[in-house]
Formats: C-alpha cells, sequence, structure tokens
C-alpha cells in the first residue's frame, strides 16, 4: 500500500496493490534474535527449539552446528516443507595455511568449469537425468492444470509434487557447489574467475525487424539463446561463485574477478585475439598454431589477466 502511494505521487506507474493470499507469503523474517523469537539451542539438551511470538517452541532438526551470534532468523517455506534460516555475525574464520597454488577458473557450458591446470569438472552425471524429471513432471502439471483452472486436492497435490522434484535437483546442485568450492579454495591460494552478467545473459534476444518487409521479422536466433539461457541458469554459476567467494574469504583465500571480454578468443601462447581460433571444444591459434581445449586455454588467459590485475595493485 505504501509503496503505492509512493508511486502515484512520484507520477509513475503505480501498479495496483493485489490481494496476497495464503500461499503468497513464504518466508518470514524475524530481525533479531530475541525479538518476538529466540534461537532457543542449547546443544547439550538433546534438542534443538525455535521460539516464535505467537505460535511457541518449535523443534528444529539442525543440520550443522551454529557458528557465531545469531542475528536474524527467517522461516521460510519450499512446498511443504519448511525451513529456518539463521544468519549471523561475528562468525569465526578458519584460515588455511597457504599452499602455494593459483588458479583459474572458466566457467563453461559443456563441462561446468575448467581449470588453468588443464582440469576440466564435469556436470555430474545426474545433472541431465533430474532435469529430465522435471520437465516432464511440470509439462504434465500444466497440461492436466492448465492456468485459472478451478483449485482442487489434486492440483494442490501435483503442484505439491513438481516443487518437491524442484526442491531435490536445487539441493543436489547446491551440495555439489559447496563441495567443489571448498575443494578448490582447499588447493589454491588466488582463485580468478570471470565476472558474470547472468542478467544479459538470461535476457530474450531483441526482436530484429525485417528492413524490407515492415511489421515482420528476422530470425534473431531465440530459440538457440532460449536453450543456452536454460543451461545457464541450471548451472547456477551465480550460486557456485558466490559460494566459492564466501568460502575463499572465510578461509583467508583471494578470489579475482577479471573482464572475461576475449578470454576464450585469445590464444594463451602469443597473445592473438581471432574468433576462428576457437573451434568447438578445441582452440586452434590461427596465428601460431597453439591447441588446447578452448574452455581450459580460457582459464589460462583469466589466470594470467588476474595476476596482472594484483601486481598493478
Ligand atoms: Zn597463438
Amino acid at each position: 500500500m505504501e509503496a503505492f502511494f509512493r508511486r502515484v505521487k512520484a507520477g509513475q506507474t503505480p501498479g495496483y496493490p493485489r490481494y496476497k493470499g495464503e500461499r503468497w507469503f513464504d518466508t518470514v523474517v524475524w530481525p533479531s534474535d530475541r525479538d518476538g523469537c529466540r534461537w532457543d539451542s542449547t546443544p547439550d539438551a538433546g534438542h534443538i527449539r525455535l521460539y516464535l511470538q505467537g505460535i511457541g517452541h518449535i523443534r528444529v532438526h539442525a543440520h550443522r552446528c551454529i557458528a557465531g551470534r545469531v542475528k536474524t532468523i527467517s522461516v521460510k517455506r519450499e512446498g511443504d516443507a519448511w525451513y529456518v534460516i539463521l544468519a549471523c555475525d561475528e562468525v569465526p574464520t578458519n584460515v588455511l595455511p597457504p599452499t602455494g597454488r593459483v588458479t583459474g577458473i572458466d566457467l563453461g557450458v559443456s563441462e561446468f568449469a575448467a581449470l588453468a591446470d588443464g582440469t576440466l569438472i564435469r556436470n555430474p552425471a545426474w545433472w541431465r537425468q533430474t532435469e529430465e524429471r522435471l520437465t516432464k513432471a511440470a509439462r504434465r502439471h500444466s497440461l492436466r492444470y492448465p492456468p485459472g483452472c478451478t483449485r482442487s486436492k489434486r492440483k494442490v497435490r501435483s503442484s505439491q509434487n513438481l516443487a518437491k522434484i524442484h526442491r531435490g535437483n536445487a539441493r543436489k546442485r547446491l551440495d555439489f557447489h559447496h563441495k567443489l568450492a571448498l575443494n578448490l579454495v582447499r588447493e589454491n591460494d588466488i582463485l580468478v574467475h570471470e565476472a558474470l552478467n547472468i542478467a544479459g545473459m538470461v535476457r530474450a534476444p531483441r526482436p530484429k525487424p525485417n528492413p524490407d518487409r515492415p511489421g515482420e521479422f528476422l530470425a534473431n536466433r531465440a530459440a538457440a539463446k532460449a536453450a543456452l539461457n536454460k543451461r545457464i541458469l541450471d548451472a547456477g554459476w551465480a550460486q557456485f561463485l558466490t559460494i566459492l567467494t564466501a568460502k575463499a574469504e572465510n578461509a583467508g583465500r583471494l578470489t579475482v574477478v577479471v573482464n572475461a571480454r576475449n578470454s576464450s578468443r585469445t590464444c594463451y601462447q602469443c597473445g592473438q585475439v581471432d574468433a576462428a581460433s576457437r573451434a568447438g571444444i578445441t582452440f586452434r591459434c590461427t596465428t601460431c598454431g597453439h591447441e588446447d581445449h578452448a574452455d581450459v586455454n580460457a582459464a589460462r588467459n583469466l589466470l594470467r589477466a588476474g595476476l596482472v590485475l594484483i601486481q598493478a595493485e
């Protein structure tokens, strides 16, 4: 409501306040511990409890130890499952001893990532499979229960089932990201990766008007881009990099973000920039003949750019 009148005053398109039904709210946040809610954790008591004003004590299954001081508590619903998310302050860092190693990470589409030392990190085998299961279930759901159809017990059950598959996939992906990030942080003192422009990558391509016939449009490769976008989103690069950065910071490691422009078109050996050097998954320099896996070549370029950046500072 407030936002509505603020926009009206500012002369912007207000967008009318909408009815918010019971399914609208999926997260409730309590800004600080002890303000209407309490994290009653006494590990030796055998169970962990959360006190919420107006609700009472709730037993919580804790998946990991709580470090630091609890700052905010949010309760979140995903499908029929409820989660408690704690944001903590003063979390002790766990600085790792230096290894003397550095790496560049190129995030890819065919492989999840390539490292500057030539390692390829493949998407796990279950990746494709879980995605197919989700696609099928989503299609079935939308065919049976088109938008606007009456809400029924069956419909609710069907959408809960869909949400469950979603949740399972997301959790597996998160686990993969955590494990990979942990390994990389353990093994390297400096980690260089590209700056992502997720918003730009997932935006639909602009329609191309046909200059000869007004009102008509030329093919703008929307379908090809949509397929690629889907995989970019699915790979969850942003999620991975967020986890990597957090883990690196906690371990006293340095992450360097560099502009990825030309990193996949530049020859690591001679520095020549030529889009023709990249042929599929192989990089073959049109100038010096240097050959490498395309993503590994890019990872090496990223690493070099990162090291130059550090020296410049
Ligand atoms: Zn070259």
